[in-house]
């Protein structure tokens, strides 16, 4: 959560002199304070620390079967507040969320808690951190992939990792002081925004899992007519064999396709509990003067820097912050309306 990758945290540990899991177990070790990527990595992503109990991580084919075997997540049982939980379960996700960005290592081996999380507005596509020795972490910036690559494709998104830091600040301070001083009207405004969000996604949701379902029958009568013609012999064995390979693709597609919808339906309807989650996150932070890699990974999704406007003169840009729980929170209608 403070944006250190399993290495950094092993020699963390190392130098912290917490001894590793073979030395904790009272086992003999030339190096018992030395970590492996993978025990930390291992630890990183074992789900059992929040609390729950996971049953049939791995499997045999057989009882023959001497290799075990990984089970895919969605096959794995998972038993809710079996123990003691030493981990939070917000805390965890928003871990496995941090493993899967893939962070762009520069070539100076500095980094930004930004990184990863920063995106371009109007091309989507992430920046990069840019920095170098002889600069100093004032001259350090953020730039649009896409125009990195290709000038043609995107224009120069472009912001310092300092004026970053400021504004990203600021704006948290202000939303986190309204959220936690105007606890009522946060609810209801934030509440509404949602939900009008959710609704609008579980009905599109649900129109695709309408039609796949449709699709599925459909292919059932095809496979009934297409084993009719075999029996018949109006279609030829090999005919017969590419025809129902290829529908059979496509029925397992469908099937993965409404499983995915269906859990997505399931967590787009708990929507309304986020406004709830993220409120308690400002009282957290209530009083937050410094950015701190924890607090950004806690509170913030993502990221959006729009092209400079320089038509004034002055250099403005927008930046749009996108926050964990609830997205977007339009600060200043909240805070005139709350005057009101
Ligand atoms: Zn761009």
């Amino acid at each position: 959560m403070e944006g250190r990758g399993p290495t950094q945290i092993g020699s963390l540990l190392e130098n912290e002199r917490v001894p590793n899991p073979t030395t904790h177990q009272g086992k003999p070790s030339d190096y018992p304070y030395k970590w492996d990527i993978s025990t930390v990595v291992h630890i990183l992503e074992r789900r059992e620390y929040t609390g729950c109990t996971v049953n049939f991580k791995t499997h045999r084919n057989s009882i023959w079967d001497k290799k075990k075997r990984q089970t895919p997540e969605e096959d794995q049982a998972v038993f809710y507040n079996t123990q003691p939980a030493i981990v939070a379960e917000d805390v965890f996700e928003k871990v496995q969320q941090i493993r899967q960005q893939r962070h762009r290592q520069t070539k100076t081996g500095k980094s930004s808690m930004f990184s990863g999380l920063v995106f371009c507005a109007d091309c989507g596509a992430k920046m990069y951190y840019c920095t170098s020795v002889k600069f100093d972490k004032r001259r350090d910036f953020f730039v649009c992939s896409t125009h990195r690559h290709r000038k043609d494709q995107c224009s120069a998104h472009y912001i310092r990792s300092v004026v970053l830091e400021d504004i990203v600040l600021r704006h948290i301070q202000m939303v986190i002081s309204y959220a936690a001083n105007h606890e009522a009207h946060f609810r209801a405004v934030m509440g509404q925004k949602l939900k009008l969000a959710s609704d609008e996604a579980i009905r599109v949701s649900k129109k695709k899992l309408a039609k796949a379902e449709k699709r599925l029958n459909e292919l059932d009568r095809i496979f009934m007519r297409l084993y009719e013609d075999r029996v018949n012999g109006t279609i030829s064995d090999e005919r017969f064999a590419f025809m129902s390979k290829s529908y059979e693709d496509e029925q397992t597609k469908l099937k993965q396709e409404v499983d995915a919808l269906a859990k997505e339906i399931a967590q787009q309807e708990q929507a309304t509990d986020d406004v709830d989650r993220f409120i308690a996150q400002a009282h957290k932070y209530v009083g937050l003067e410094e950015l701190t890699p924890y607090a950004l990974h806690e509170l913030v999704k993502a990221i959006y820097i729009e092209a400079p406007d320089e038509s004034s003169g002055k250099r403005r840009q927008n930046i749009h912050i996108s926050y964990d729980f609830v997205g977007f929170i339009p600060i200043h209608e909240l805070m005139q309306e709350g005057m009101a």
